[in-house]
Parts: C-alpha cells; sequence; structure tokens
C-alpha cells in the first residue's frame, strides 16, 4: 500500500525543523530518521501525519564520540556505525553486543539509535540497552532543552513521554568505568525481532556488586526493567546463589505474552536463563578489564 499524501520537508538546520514541526498541530508533522519504523507504518496506514520533516541533511548530527564523561550519540548515528566502533566494542559492553543484532544490515545502514527510542517498539533492542546503562536523551524544542531519563521516556508500546514539537538530538550514556555487559537476544531467524533480549550492565567494588543494570526486550509492553533483580544484587558478591536468584527475579519482572515467538512459560524462562548467562559475562568482562 502506499502512504497517504504529505508534504517533504528536509531542513538544513535544528532550529528549522523546530520551526517546521511548529507550525503544525500535534501529531500532524513527524520527524524522519532512517524512516525503518516510520515509513512501513505509514504504508500501513498506521499512521498518516500532514508532514514529515527529514533531518538527514541537518549537520552535526552523526557524531558518536565520549565527552564530558559520558558517551554522546547523535541523533543520526545509525545502527550500523554502532556495530562498526572500536569505542562500543570495548568500553560499553551491552551496546557493542546489541548493534550487530539489530535487524539485517540493510536495516542498520539507515535506522538510528535516536529513532529506535523514540518509536518505542517494546521488541526494540536498544531500550533495553539504554535502560540496563542508565541512559537519557536529549530533546529540544522551540522553547528550549531538556535531558529525559530513557526509563521516563518509555511510557508504553510506541508511546514516548516526547512532546510532538521535540526532537532528540542525542542519547547520552553515562561513563561506565571499569563496567562489563552485555545483550543476548533470541531470534527466530537472523534479522527478526527478538523472540527475548536481556541487556546487563554490572560494575563492581571490593569484590561486590555496585551498580546492577538489567533490562529486557520483548517480554511486556515496553522495555522492562528488572529492578528487583538489580536491587537485589546490589553490594553481593556475584556468586551462584546471587546469580540464581537475580535471575529468578528478572524472570518475574516478564510480562510476556503467548504468541508465534512462543508461550509465556517459555519466554520467561528465556529471560531467567539470559539473565544468568549475561550477569556471568559481564564478570568475566570485568575481570579482563582489571587483569589489563
Ligand atoms: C525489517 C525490519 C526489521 C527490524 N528489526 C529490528 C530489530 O531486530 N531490533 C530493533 O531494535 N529494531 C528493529 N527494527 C527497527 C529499526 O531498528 C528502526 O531503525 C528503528 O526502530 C527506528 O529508527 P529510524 O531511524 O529508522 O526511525 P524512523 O523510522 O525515521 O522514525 C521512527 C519514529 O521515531 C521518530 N523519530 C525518529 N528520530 C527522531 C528524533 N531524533 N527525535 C524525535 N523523534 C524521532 C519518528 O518521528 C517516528 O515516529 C527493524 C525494522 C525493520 C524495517
Amino acid at each position: 500500500m502506499y502512504p497517504a499524501n504529505f508534504e517533504y520537508f528536509a531542513p538544513a538546520t535544528l532550529d528549522e525543523a523546530l520551526e517546521i514541526l511548529g507550525r503544525y498541530d500535534e501529531g500532524e508533522a513527524r520527524v524522519l530518521a532512517g524512516g525503518m519504523s516510520l515509513i512501513p507504518v505509514m504504508k500501513l496506514r498506521f499512521a498518516a501525519p500532514r508532514a514529515l520533516v527529514d533531518i538527514n541533511r541537518i549537520g552535526g548530527l552523526d557524531t558518536l564520540c565520549e565527552g564530558g564523561g559520558r558517551l554522546r550519540i547523535g541523533a543520526l548515528v545509525r545502527h550500523k556505525t554502532c556495530e562498526r566502533s572500536e569505542l562500543l566494542k570495548g568500553r560499553y559492553g551491552a551496546l557493542g553486543a546489541a548493534a550487530p543484532q539489530i535487524s539485517d544490515p540493510i536495516v542498520r545502514n539507515l535506522g538510528t539509535v535516536a529513532g529506535s527510542l523514540a518509536h518505542a517498539d517494546p521488541q526494540g533492542d536498544w531500550g533495553s540497552v539504554m535502560l540496563a546503562v542508565r541512559a537519557d536523551v536529549v530533546a529540544r524544542s522551540a522553547e528550549g532543552e531538556r535531558t529525559i531519563p530513557v526509563e521516563e521516556l518509555l511510557q508504553g508500546p510506541f508511546t514516548t513521554s516526547l512532546q510532538p514539537s521535540e526532537i532528540i538530538t542525542e542519547v547520552s550514556v553515562p561513563d561506565p568505568g571499569r563496567a562489563g555487559g552485555t545483550y543476548l537476544k533470541l531470534e527466530r531467524k537472523v534479522g527478526d525481532f527478538a523472540t527475548v533480549g536481556v541487556a546487563v550492565h554490572l560494575t563492581m567494588s571490593n569484590g561486590t556488586v555496585e551498580h546492577a543494570g538489567i533490562a529486557l526486550t520483548g517480554v511486556g509492553p515496553t522495555n522492562i526493567r528488572a529492578k528487583a533483580a538489580e536491587e537485589a544484587l546490589t553490594a553481593q558478591a556475584l556468586d551462584d546463589d546471587a546469580i540464581d536468584e537475580a535471575s529468578r527475579l528478572a524472570a518475574s519482572s516478564a510480562e510476556p505474552r503467548t504468541d508465534v515467538r512462543g508461550t509465556q512459560e517459555y519466554k520467561r524462562n528465556v529471560v531467567r536463563i539470559f539473565t544468568a548467562r549475561g550477569l556471568r559475562k559481564a564478570m568475566e568482562e570485568i575481570e579482563k578489564k582489571e587483569q589489563s
């Protein structure tokens, strides 16, 4: 099916893009980044915006770098850029592990991290990763700029706390220090959305867990932070008992539904197994970093 008619704008600056968004009533104009989610939903007529504001010609939004104690992922940083980034593979374990698992090379070439978060698909992989590492997004509107923790951004299926007049300019990830992390994803075939995904991010201090970040994909109405599991790990040695208990708690935080990808019980069990594997992998990474 073809999308409904729309006006198309390709502004060269962020201010111009914000001014165009402001000309339309709430929700009538949409930001276009990679188009990997927006164009399909327009073709299916689930969305019929009056205008698209294509941000791809705006300079300075494609930066992936560290600065001011944080990793900055500009609004036009593609999944592909993250997949190839040595920085992510090394210091940001969960991000580095997730990037190559997002869909297929065609989608990774165009789709953006910020676009994924703005789209808020409960099966989106970046949502869980960013919850686990406690990332924020920086959103600009004609009125100014605000920082939104990803946990507050993701409100429900395909629903965020962004205002229609706001554009995410960057995703901002705290410095991980010597953290370890990973992302485990079960998919029916390469390129599929997650049946289940688990993001783990861990820091240790004096042999005990300092901070744990655990978040789940595809097993709820949005990406879910497994808070009970995180809290149970804090200040504990990461031994088998602690891992078993955290994995059990993560599985009980999941709200899976039976569908073509598997039953509720199956998905909950995958969360349990992946949480345990993820924690062990994160610990291994930390030990490697401490030895180097
Ligand atoms: C076949 C296929 C398979 C896929 N598989 C996976 C998968 O396995 N895992 C996964 O995580 N994702 C998957 N995706 C989704 C993909 O990752 C998309 O790239 C992503 O969801 C949206 O990013 P985008 O840049 O393409 O955003 P767009 O499609 O351009 O926009 C998506 C939404 O976000 C809004 N938006 C975009 N950028 C901004 C911004 N900077 N500020 C404010 N609002 C913004 C748009 O207005 C729109 O509402 C798949 C997509 C396809 C087509």
